[in-house]
């Protein structure tokens, strides 16, 4: 069939590290997925940390803005070809006008100086791919991607934005070209640049795929998989090989791999695609809707601070609750640290204990080792 040879592709900002990644990141595309039969959809983020970058932007650090202009003009250098400086300057002309607006309202103006992290991303891809000759179909996720008009959060209208990409789909399998648009932003019904909340690229690749039908998407990242802790604090961490939708939710409610909450939705609602995340040596992660682990391990430890206290979640399913929670003690009692309250939020796969102070890098290992340990 004609749909099965679109898969979706996100490009994370983690990959897209300094003014050479974008060439690279092509290469690699192009030895991973591109062959006569499959068409990508190309989904692109940020350059790694430019949102957080913009964001102190949008709170008066206009400082940072020759930095970001330097950066931006030797990517496009970089990459070459007559067009790409001149476009390149042109949003940087733009972003440095609304930068110094002060006239526009505080949660319109964020969203518009956060979007030119994955604009100006996307031009950088979309002409490093044309530099190799690929047919790119550029998108402007503002004509495509409708939202809803919560600046810094906003939802998508998936009933609109199915209607543009069907336009899109058959285009592109008429032609063959391969579409790329900027994740993370939208459009509202007044024309106004949205932000889908912080790693809103995912929700963007979820939603082309659920909407269109696409069996897999594939979220392109400098890791082999989500870990099963993170490894900053965890010394051996390992690739979680299989989670399901619920897994993932509640994985992005701790902030696990910065998945964006929202990014299941459109897989529950419309078309349980499969994610796979990781990179070209391996994507060692696949979420399904349904996945068919049995194990009676869980698959994360989540830790997280709050204020004086913290929590760490046990996320997985299929686990015996009350059985985690005697071995998580167990575990604990040895190194003489307790929890003062273990909570089994209803209705997820999780078990959430919580603490009255701050965790160690120990103490977490040991829950990580006690109840996961190692591959
Ligand atoms: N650039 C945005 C962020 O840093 C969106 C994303 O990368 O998914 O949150
Ligand atoms: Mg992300």
């Amino acid at each position: 069939m004609n749909e099965e040879r679109l898969m979706v592709i996100k490009i994370g900002g983690s990959v897209l590290s300094d003014v050479y990644s974008y060439p690279r990141v092509v290469d690699k595309i192009e030895g991973l997925f591109l062959n006569e039969e499959k068409i990508p959809f190309i989904v692109v983020s940020a350059m790694k940390g430019f949102t957080d970058v913009l964001l102190n932007v949008s709170k008066g650090d206009i400082k940072m803005l020759s930095q970001i202009e330097q950066l931006y003009m030797d990517a496009a250098i970089q990459i070459g070809g007559s067009g790409t400086i001149s476009r390149v300057q042109r949003e940087l002309f733009l972003l440095r006008k609304i930068a110094v607006d002060n006239n526009i309202s505080l949660d319109i103006r964020e969203d518009l100086i956060l979007s030119f992290g994955e604009r100006i991303s996307k031009i950088l891809l979309a002409e490093a791919m044309r530099q190799k000759d690929l047919p790119v179909l550029e998108l402007d996720a503002c004509n495509t991607i409708v939202t809803n008009a919560v600046h810094g959060n906003a939802k998508i209208n998936y009933e609109k934005t199915l209607k543009n990409l069907i336009h899109i789909k058959e285009e592109v399998l008429r032609n063959n070209t391969i579409p790329v648009i900027e994740g993370f932003i939208g459009c509202s019904d007044n024309g106004e640049i949205t932000t889908l909340g912080r790693g809103g690229s995912d929700y963007t690749a979820t939603t082309i795929a659920a909407l269109l039908a696409i069996k897999n998407v594939y979220l392109f990242t400098d890791v082999d998989g989500v870990y099963s802790a993170d490894p900053k604090l965890v010394s051996s961490p390992i690739i979680v090989r299989s989670m399901d939708y619920s897994e993932g939710v509640e994985a992005a409610k701790y902030g696990v791999k910065r998945f964006n909450i929202k990014m299941f939705e459109p897989l529950i609602k419309y078309y349980p695609s499969t994610i796979y995340v990781g990179n070209e040596s391996r994507f060692g992660t696949k979420i399904q809707k349904a996945s068919n682990a049995t194990g009676s391990k869980p698959k994360i430890i989540a830790y997280k601070n709050l204020y004086n206290r913290s929590l760490i979640a046990i996320i997985g399913n299929n686990v015996d609750r009350a059985k985690l929670i005697h071995k998580a003690s167990l575990a604990l009692s040895e190194i003489n640290v307790s929890f003062s309250a273990a909570i089994l939020p209803p209705a997820s796969p999780s078990v959430v204990l919580l603490f009255n102070d701050k965790l160690d890098a120990q103490t977490i290992n040991t829950v990580h080792d006690a109840l996961i340990g190692s591959e």
